[in-house]
């Protein structure tokens, strides 16, 4: 099989891309005009303008395996119940990107990277997108969050595909800094142990320190009720994984939402 792989090798170099976390909050952001839409917007327009974007999404799980999907025209997934029909009818038809999507499964190739031809663009994905990229015309994929990984794992696994930054790829972890849609507060009061993660991420990731951001756990009681499932973390350590020795952390909407809900970002460029 080593002669199909050219993939990556095949794909013109560029400047390198930023990349990006975003914590995307609640699906209604994709509608609505408030101030996290509102710096997608600008983002997405300061941004140059990608090949590619591979999203790596909080609502992408699988178990034993990393997909990567491959489609050409990915669907807009409505993975949500109870909210309103304009949502519901809310489509993103950017095309997919097989040829980036199989140069990034070439690169896993330690880590046994799949191809997928059945999802398309979750939550997590499209209701950022819908924001940032509003004429949905670059092309776009996810990669799967392998929940038999540690979080080790992950980082490793983003390091691996780091190179796609040099090809024009805008990665784009999606998930959240604090989540715990147990604990949301319709009077917006925001806990001490809400405060405390987040503040603990901002100083680990905005120092560059790595090893900080892995040994969150350490927190205990704290990081257990920021995260009481560990999916809106894990898309933090993409773009973390692709970081350059000389990029820059810059942070955006860094308030909470309803109390539990970090909607911390950063891009690294
Ligand atoms: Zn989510």
């Amino acid at each position: 099989m080593a002669s199909l792989s050219n993939a990556f090798s095949s794909l013109p170099n560029t400047p390198r891309m930023p990349a990006l976390f975003v914590g995307h909050g609640s699906p209604m952001n994709a509608i609505l005009d408030n101030e996290y839409s509102r710096s997608w917007r600008a983002i997405g327009e300061s941004l140059p303008t990608p090949k590619a974007i591979l999203c790596v999404s909080a609502h992408w799980m699988t178990r034993g395996a990393t997909l990567v999907h491959i489609g050409q025209s990915p669907r807009t997934i409505h993975d949500f119940g109870g909210f309103p029909p304009e949502l519901f009818a809310q489509q993103y038809k950017a095309p997919g990107a097989p040829d980036f999507a199989q140069a990034t499964i070439e690169l896993l190739e330690a880590s046994h990277a799949h191809s997928d031809e059945r999802w398309g663009l979750d939550h997590g994905a499209w209701s950022v997108l819908i924001q940032m990229f509003p004429k949905a015309e670059i092309p776009v994929y996810q990669l799967s969050l392998d929940l038999s990984k540690g979080l080790v794992d992950h980082f490793k696994l983003a390091q691996e595909i780091k190179a796609l930054r040099e090809k024009g790829v805008l990665v784009i972890g999606s998930g959240n800094v604090v989540h715990n849609l147990r604990m949301m507060s319709m009077d917006g009061v925001t806990p001490d142990w809400s405060r405390e993660f987040d503040a603990y991420m901002a100083d680990a990731i905005g120092s560059r320190d790595i090893g900080k951001v892995l040994d969150a756990g350490s927190l205990g009681r704290t990081a257990a009720l920021a995260h009481p499932t560990v999916e809106h973390f894990l898309p933090i350590l993409y773009p973390l994984g692709m970081m350059a020795e000389d990029d820059e952390v810059r942070f955006f909407n860094d308030t909470f939402d309803l109390g539990s809900i970090s909607m911390r970002s950063f891009v690294l460029s």
